[in-house]
């Protein structure tokens, strides 16, 4: 049966069509994807014309399944296995790597040429992993061995909701045991933010989300409050000026605003720097949680066993592989926390 992949093939112009997927080159590995889950940097990519990717663009980066071939040179994968695919992986060279800081490396490796539409054109898969098909190639450090208990529906989303959620709180911030936690924006990433402010203790955590729905459903997460108030951590997940400028304005003496959500191209916000100083504030960006696909995605899978992480309660609806689109309109007007595409 042919592969099949949703493309961004010139700006504006998306489709599911027919794709070709090369076997994995050294070091890579062929994964049959089992389930995608639908972020909004996938909309951004859109939106955004590519978002940096060259043209064609295969979309996705939330993904699970099975491994079904493995290039030379792979150690510790084999065909059968069932991976989580992670986009925030590390080349072990750059500067960052070097300095013994894989989770800032500047240049996480790709699977190149492996992708291509049906006339041969080259495929960019977004952020190196291209899930919104039915079979991708990835370099073997970005796909991690999971339970298998652990269902790929639930499963695909730490790959990056629930990787970048919670390791904001526990890489990004640290947040410590007993701090006052805030969290802007209460969609999937949001709620990994509350579900990792909880694991990491946090005494108080206040959901903040314009639309009341996503506020009461916070409190199932974890939750304790749906109102402002003083904070050590704010995290903002939706990154546009006003967001950006209500957390400054909540954080507590010496409080740290961590950046989450990617905003739009020219978004701008206005600090009012005596305050700053005042706080001692310390504003951070968080790059998908710094997160480490090998040594995360374990030991997230395992809190999802063990019911400290709830991974079942986000995915809230699910739809096939050529339901992209509506997926997309669900995510920018409808009640959803996640939509997992199955092929
Ligand atoms: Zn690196
Ligand atoms: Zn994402």
């Amino acid at each position: 049966m042919a592969d099949a992949g949703v493309v961004l093939r010139a700006p504006g112009d998306v489709a599911l069509e027919e794709i070709v997927v090369d076997d994995p080159g050294p070091g890579e590995v062929l994964v049959r994807i089992e389930a995608t889950g639908v972020c909004h940097s996938d909309l951004h990519v859109v939106q955004e014309d590519g978002w940096g990717h060259p043209l064609p663009v295969l979309l996705g980066h939330e993904g699970a399944g099975t491994v079904e071939e493995v290039g030379a040179g792979v150690n510790g994968l084999a065909p059968g296995d069932r991976v989580v695919i992670g986009w925030h992986t590390a080349c072990g060279r750059c500067a960052s790597c070097a300095r013994g800081l894989p989770r800032h490396c500047r240049r996480p490796p790709l699977a190149a040429g492996r992708l291509h539409r049906r006339d041969g054109a080259d495929l960019m898969p977004v952020l190196r992993t291209g899930t919104f098909a039915t079979r991708t190639v990835v370099p073997a450090v970005a796909a991690v061995k999971i339970p298998a208990e652990l269902p790929s529906e639930q499963a695909c989303l730490l790959g990056c909701a629930v990787a970048t959620g919670v390791m904001s709180v526990l890489e990004t911030a640290k947040v410590w045991e007993g701090a006052r936690v805030g969290v802007i924006g209460c969609g999937a990433v949001g709620l990994s933010v509350i579900q990792g402010a909880r694991i990491a203790g946090a005494a108080e955590i206040r959901a903040l989300d314009v639309d009341e729905r996503k506020r009461e459903q916070a409190l199932r997460f974890g939750a304790t409050h749906t109102e402002p108030g003083p904070v050590d951590f704010v995290f903002d997940v939706v990154s546009r000026s006003q967001t950006f400028e209500q957390g400054l304005g909540l954080l507590a003496s010496g409080g740290t605003l961590v950046v989450i959500g990617l905003a739009p191209a020219g978004e701008t916000a206005t600090v009012e720097l005596p305050a700053l100083f005042a706080r001692r504030a310390r504003i951070v960006v968080s790059h998908g949680g710094d997160h480490l696909p090998h040594e995360d995605f374990p030991r997230l899978a395992q809190w999802a066993l063990d019911g400290s992480l709830d991974l079942e309660s986000m995915v809230t609806r699910t739809g096939r592989l050529d339901e992209w689109s509506e997926a997309f309109d669900v995510m920018q007007h409808g009640n959803v926390i996640r939509t997992v595409l199955t092929p």
